[in-house]
């Protein structure tokens, strides 16, 4: 089943804490810029993989043990908070 990047939306705010759903994912595959709320997410164990609607590329892998979040963002350009002056 595919979810999008509202269902992590949680997830997402405790590893980054921010909500992250609305920040602008690039993907590093096709250069598609979109927020993260409109990914794909797969929720299968070990982890979390998020990827590109437009070429699947996938985004980010987030994998939880032991109360710690393991995050990997290879497949990301650049993820930018919207909203916020940085
Ligand atoms: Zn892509």
């Amino acid at each position: 089943m595919v979810l999008d990047g509202n269902a992590i939306g949680g997830l997402l705010l405790e590893v980054f804490a921010a909500d992250m759903t609305s920040a602008l994912a690039t993907c590093a595959a096709c250069g598609a810029v979109r927020p993260v709320a409109e990914t794909m997410v797969y929720l299968r164990a070990p982890g979390t993989v998020v990827r590109c609607r437009t070429c699947t590329n996938v985004l980010m892998v987030i994998s939880s043990a032991r109360g710690l979040h393991c995050v990997d963002l290879n497949g990301l350009a650049a993820l930018q908070a919207s909203g916020t002056s940085d």
